[in-house]
């Protein structure tokens, strides 16, 4: 692998390696990932990260970005040195306020090389001076920045934050935001949380955004461009923010007469998982050609598409779900991908049977019956899939299929008191399929390994006997194609590069 050196620190480092005390041996690099085996270089070890500051520059005509992000972290072993996730030039780095040395390596690792050793525990205050233009920075052959006639959005799953900050890029480790960016005035800036102020001089309007509330580093979201910005209260009193890139055409009435329903939507989301989590809610739209959503915390992106052939309700639903299921409970590690994408898709089911368009259960015989056994869909484990099904569509439709079965074998009282639960008990945090399947058992009082294993872990069709245990496609007939199926079926694209 192709090491390149950047500051001519990293051979004053290595003299210093050998003139530390005996005592500092024990002193190792932290690994250039976190340990996620469907992504081994996501994310690295030997720190925390509790919050991030990002103050910074763009220019929407060349698309640079520049600036600086301050990490307040706590090592969590002795540390030679550390990695962030970044692919954007930096031209200083300082730990607790003295100068580091540092050095790219791999697809995305910036390393960093503190002038002596840290010690397990030790509180962190790291600055990274950087910038560039992040339409040019590529890893793995992909670029997931998303540029605009207007400006640049950053709103990718897994991968997004490489393109605009530096990071421990994984969703087991979540922290805090304020992002203040300026732009040209006649730009907006928006990204998670509230708006804190905005300010303008010389030419340029900076937007600070706080995002006070724990975030995974993927859920973080910048969007620079010319918006319509409109704000509102829902009826239980959550401050809204939703922004509509000015250049919509077509599509500009559906976007709005989806995504103005945030508020109602959430306000009907929370009576099912509780009390909404955060402090705003809403959502944006740029003007990009992407076909997919993202629950970007607080303000979920939507393309443009999601509403080239109307308004689609459903798909605010998915994203908004995903505000519990993904961003206040994030995945362990992401082969738990089915504890945000089979509830968010389970949810959509709810909103069909709500407007009278399919109930949950009609929307699970039809999956189950129309998908023939040899379809491939069944080879397809959603409570472990791999990282090349991570989104596949039976993650989504098998997933919620799964809450069914569970559903219709717990019943309505365990399993709505399930689905309150869960969030308010890992809030904040993490948790995996397994959390899930023992807090299930733990609620409903019943063993339910067996059934988790048919619907979520078998690569195949559960077949009659289990369907009917299960109170699945109970007739013979392939049902009816519920009213709401291609409205649902239209958000299948939601994640993807
Ligand atoms: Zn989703």
């Amino acid at each position: 692998m192709h090491r390149r050196i950047m500051a001519p620190g990293a051979l004053a480092a290595a003299s210093l390696m050998l003139a530390i005390p005996a005592s500092a041996a024990s002193h190792s690099p932290g690994a250039p990932g976190i340990g996620d085996p469907y992504y081994p270089a996501y994310g690295n070890g030997g720190y925390d990260v509790s919050h991030y500051d990002l103050r910074l520059k763009y220019q929407p005509a060349t698309d640079e970005l520049e600036g600086t992000a301050t990490l307040l972290a706590k090592t969590t072993q002795d540390l030679s040195r550390f990695n962030l996730d970044f692919l954007l030039d930096v031209s200083e780095v300082r730990i607790n306020g003295a100068k580091a040395s540092f050095a790219t390596s791999g697809e995305h690792e910036l390393e960093i090389t503190p002038k002596k050793p840290l010690a397990k525990d030790t509180p962190l205050t790291v600055v990274v001076r950087y910038r560039g233009v992040p339409s040019t920075k590529e890893a793995y052959g992909f670029n997931a920045w998303l540029r605009t006639p207007d400006g640049g959005v950053a709103a990718g799953e897994p991968e997004g934050a490489w393109w605009w900050f530096p990071s421990n890029d994984h969703p087991s480790d979540k922290a805090t935001y304020d992002v203040s960016v300026q732009v040209p005035d006649g730009t907006q800036f928006v990204s998670n949380g509230t708006l804190q102020s905005t300010s303008s001089r010389a030419g340029w309007t900076r937007y600070s955004w706080r995002s006070n509330k724990p975030q995974a580093t993927y859920l973080a979201t910048f969007a620079a461009g010319k918006f319509d910005v409109t704000t509102g209260t829902s009826e239980s009193g959550i401050p809204v923010i939703n922004a509509y890139s000015k250049d919509l055409g077509d599509v500009a009435g559906a976007a709005r007469a989806s995504i103005e329903r945030s508020g109602e939507i959430t306000d009907w989301l929370s009576e099912y998982f509780g009390p909404y989590p955060y402090s705003t809610v809403g959502g944006y739209v740029p003007n990009t050609t992407t076909g997919y959503a993202l629950e970007t915390q607080t303000r979920p992106y939507y393309s443009p598409s999601n509403f080239a052939n109307g308004s689609n309700t459903s798909v605010v639903v998915h994203e908004l779900a995903h505000q519990w299921w993904g961003d206040l409970v994030s995945v362990k590690g992401w082969k738990d991908i089915w504890i945000n994408e089979g509830f968010a898709r389970y949810a959509q089911w709810l909103w069909s049977e709500h407007e009278g368009e399919g109930t949950a259960q009609e929307i699970a015989d039809y999956v189950y019956a129309s998908r023939a056994a040899d379809d491939a869909f069944w080879k397809v484990r959603p409570g472990d899939p791999g990282p090349e099904n991570q989104f596949h569509i039976a993650v989504y439709d098998r997933g919620a299929l799964a809450l069914q079965a569970l559903r219709n074998e717990i019943g309505d009282d365990a399993f709505f008191t399930i689905l309150k639960g869960w969030p308010a008990k890992y809030a904040y945090g993490n948790a995996s399929v397994g959390d899930f399947v023992r807090y299930a058992e733990g609620v409903s009082g019943k063993p339910l390994a067996g059934l988790f294993d048919t619907w979520l872990f078998q690569a195949s069709k559960p077949g009659a006997p289990a369907a009917r245990s299960a109170s699945i496609a109970k007739s013979a007939e392939v049902p009816v194609q519920p009213k709401s199926w291609k409205k649902i079926a239209a958000t299948n694209e939601v994640h993807g590069h």
